[in-house]
């Protein structure tokens, strides 16, 4: 994630993604997500973040998925 959404949420103080280069969570396309998501399956708040990200349908990575990624759980959730 990168931070700048229009209403910060409370947990987003505790964000690794905060410490570190935020272009690693936008990789061009076809580009390495592995350090972005290595870094997220240590963070403390991983949960409410993939939730915000499933929630709004942001891009990037968020919560230790990739936008599609997310498309895939949103579609298998709709589905069950
Ligand atoms: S899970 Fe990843 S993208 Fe989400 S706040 Fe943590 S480090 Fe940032």
């Amino acid at each position: 994630m990168d931070g700048t959404l229009a209403r910060p949420e409370p947990w987003m103080a505790n964000a690794l993604c905060a410490q570190v280069d935020g272009d690693l969570w936008f990789p061009d396309k076809g580009g390495s997500t592995r350090e972005a998501k290595a870094i997220c399956r240590r963070c403390p708040v991983r949960a409410q973040c993939l939730a915000l990200a499933l929630e709004q349908g942001e891009t990037g990575i968020w919560g230790g998925t990739s936008e599609n990624e997310r498309r895939r759980m949103k579609t298998s959730a709709e589905a069950a």
